[in-house]
């Protein structure tokens, strides 16, 4: 695969285009929050990793979680492929995620592996709790990983990183917070170019639409896609958008690279 050629063949975090980590909870998360803004860095020769901490098991009342698990990684390996993106699943389990030390050197690992120049994760605050504890071990692991002398007990392990990656949220789940009051985004990108390979990659995800239109009796995954990035798209007045928030915070680079490598203005 593209992606995975890539990440052999360049060390280095500082030549070339930079490299990418969109890393999320469950299989079409990323989809749903940042592929649009994944198409755009694709096609300016960004090598992309999409990676998710589960493969998805509590994704089906049909398939035991085994099966479902093995039918998602495949489906998200077909997404990630529309990008030329490498896809890697870290094997937590779904509603298990926690933060301990075995999890914080899994995580590390990964972004070790990858080797991204910027990390897009979960939010800090979401609607469930395998979302706020990815967000909290992807920012541990942006900082850990270039720690020389943290070692992440992984088998064949990585070396540390240069440096820290540039890290941004995408949206939670409508945007709002736990109490249902909307979170302010830093920034919007427009995603009306891409918008078309964005849902072609949640289509990939056919396993979660069967299940949806079994659970509410309609094929929400899709409409859902397209009525967030349409609400997102209005605030900056084009047709569809996708939002961020860096973090900016100690010791975190600051420059706004993300919207810099996409000619924005912020
Ligand atoms: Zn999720």
């Amino acid at each position: 695969m593209a992606g995975g050629e890539a990440i052999k063949k360049s060390t280095s975090s500082t030549e070339g285009s930079p490299r990418i980590l969109a890393i999320h909870a469950h299989p079409d998360d990323v989809e749903f929050q940042c592929a649009g803004t994944l198409a755009h860095l694709a096609k300016q020769g960004c090598a992309i990793t999409i990676a998710t901490m589960t493969p998805g098991d509590c994704g089906s009342a049909e398939y035991s979680a085994e099966e479902i698990a093995e039918i998602r990684r495949g489906e998200a390996r077909a997404s990630a492929a529309i990008l030329g993106a490498e896809y890697v699943c870290l094997e937590f389990r779904d509603l298990s995620i926690t933060v301990d030390n075995v999890s914080r050197g899994k995580v590390c690992e990964c972004l070790r592996r990858a080797r991204p120049d910027i990390v897009l994760t979960a939010p800090p605050v979401d609607y469930m709790t395998d979302h706020e504890l990815t967000s909290v071990l992807v920012r541990e692991a942006c900082f850990s990983g270039s720690v020389p002398n943290y070692s992440t007990r992984q088998w064949s392990p990585a070396p540390p990183l240069r440096g820290i990656p540039h890290l941004y949220y995408v949206d939670s789940i409508e945007g709002v917070d736990t109490f249902g009051r909307p979170v302010k985004p830093d920034f919007i990108v427009d995603v009306t170019a891409t918008f078309e390979t964005k849902q072609k990659m949640l289509a990939c995800h056919e396993s979660q639409r069967n299940w949806l239109r079994k659970q509410h009796g309609i094929d929400e995954s899709m409409a859902n896609g397209e009525r967030w990035s349409a609400a997102r798209g209005k605030e900056i007045g084009v047709k569809y958008g996708e939002a961020f928030r860096q973090h900016t915070g100690h010791p975190y680079p600051a420059d706004n690279r993300l919207a810099a490598l996409l000619d924005m203005k912020t």
